[in-house]
């Protein structure tokens, strides 16, 4: 540890997933000059977060983490990575960010893709041991670890992290109950009929679910961890799997006086903060599309991506700008549903089922199609993206 370090950088990136690494790739393949630095406080190499719930979970090969790139690539694209050292402070008046190590990093453009942190319920045991969440690679081995030797697990929470962790642990042979307080898991979302689908489909694979259920403690009894419900249901399991959504990390945004909306970083369509060199991208930012003509919260895998590419091509002196309609695609036991959406409500959901069991959702606001979702229907889930797209930018003109 060098204290009083300093580095000179024509890009910072702070964050090593999607958006971050992004971030520097596009700024290089745009022709963006000086050092390239991408620092972390995970201590890992940048890996794929997605398997962590699916295929890493169920055991399957290859048994570790999927790198996001080649170490090769990062060198052929003169990228450094400094891992277990986080930024602590951002200082958009000087363009330096400090580092744990106390190294002070100035730069020419900064991208700050902190992403964001599990959130534990606010109920008395949330932190026993036992407890797990599910974001990093470290995260998903303690979980791997503890469900190694457990007979029963409890899921709490029916997002997408939930449902793909309660199908994957139940595929490893582990009893599984889900608690969830919506009365079908992402129907908040994706509304009743996708609800009771996705209810079917984990109870196929095992998974027993407890909804309409709000966790109310948890306790360790001897080696067991038991969950009681509001309504006095309980539960007992060797491992509980926290999936109780997350939030994003704007200490850095806070601390260097960025403005923030609905507690995440304000961007631009092109990424660009309140400060001047300074972009956010991916899970930390309140992004404008500039297809949808309104301001975004996203937390998608292929989004962060692409926010990423957008402020690396904009950070290296090249205009770019996020329009794309937001997606993902989530794997609960074996089957794998799409989604493209605007993500922030819809007023009327038109159904359309095969006889082999493959559909899509249409979701609609105010006669305008916001969003699909689909199973085994492919064509139908592009022709709706680009429809989505389409629709709004004859509604807004495409403004940004
Ligand atoms: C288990 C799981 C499964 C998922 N599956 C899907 C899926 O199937 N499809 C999909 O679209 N999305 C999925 N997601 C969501 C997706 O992973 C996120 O939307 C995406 O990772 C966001 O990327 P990001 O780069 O903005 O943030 P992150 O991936 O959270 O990366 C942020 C990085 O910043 C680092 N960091 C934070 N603070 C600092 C600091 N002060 N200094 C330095 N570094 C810092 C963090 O350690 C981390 O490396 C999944 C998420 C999880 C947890």
């Amino acid at each position: 540890m060098q204290p009083d370090e300093a580095i000179d950088t024509g890009l910072l990136c702070i964050g090593s997933g999607p958006a971050g690494v992004a971030a520097a790739m596009a700024y290089r393949e745009a022709g963006g000059t000086g050092r390239v630095l991408v620092v972390s406080d995970d201590e890992e190499p940048p890996y794929e977060r997605p398997p962590l719930s699916k295929g890493l979970l169920r055991g399957e090969p290859p048994g570790t983490a999927t790198p996001l790139h080649d170490a090769r690539d990062y060198l052929a694209h003169g990228i450094e990575l400094r891992l277990a050292d986080p930024a602590t402070a951002l200082d958009p008046m000087s363009r330096t960010a400090t580092l744990r190590s106390g190294a002070i990093v100035a730069y020419r453009a900064c991208v700050l893709a902190s992403g964001a942190g599990p959130v534990r319920p606010d109920v008395p045991g949330a932190h026993l041991p036992g407890t797990h969440v599910l974001r990093s690679l470290s995260d998903a081995r303690a979980l791997l670890r503890a469900a190694a030797g457990a007979r029963a697990a409890i899921v709490i929470g029916s997002g997408f992290v939930g449902c793909e962790a309660a199908a994957s642990l139940a595929m490893r042979g582990v009893a599984v109950t889900l608690i969830s307080p919506e009365d079908a898991p992402q129907r908040s979302r994706l509304g009743p009929w996708a609800g009771v689908r996705i209810s079917r489909w984990l109870s196929e694979a095992g998974v027993r679910l407890e909804l309409g259920e709000k966790l109310a403690s948890l306790e360790q009894r001897a080696a067991d961890l038991r969950a009681t419900t509001e309504s006095g249901k309980v539960v007992t399991a060797q491992v509980v799997v926290l999936a109780a959504g997350i939030s994003p990390r704007v200490d850095l945004a806070r601390g260097a006086a960025l403005a923030l909306h609905e507690g995440r970083v304000a961007v631009d369509a092109h990424m660009r903060t309140s400060a001047p060199a300074l972009f956010a991208v991916g899970d930390v930012a309140y992004a404008h599309n500039a297809s949808a003509g309104r301001a975004l919260a996203v937390e998608h895998w292929g989004d962060a991506l692409r926010m990423g590419e957008v402020a690396g091509h904009m950070a290296a002196g090249h205009d770019d700008s996020w329009g794309d309609v937001p997606g993902f695609w989530s794997t609960i036991g074996d089957r794998t549903l799409k989604y493209a959406a605007w993500g922030d409500g819809w007023d009327d959901a038109q159904v359309t089922e095969r006889a082999d069991q493959s559909f899509a959702v249409r979701y609609s606001k105010q006669g305008d199609l916001v969003g699909v979702l689909s199973f085994g229907w492919d064509e139908q889930y592009d022709a709706a993206s680009d429809e989505i797209q389409r629709a709004a930018l004859a509604s807004v003109g495409g403004a940004s």
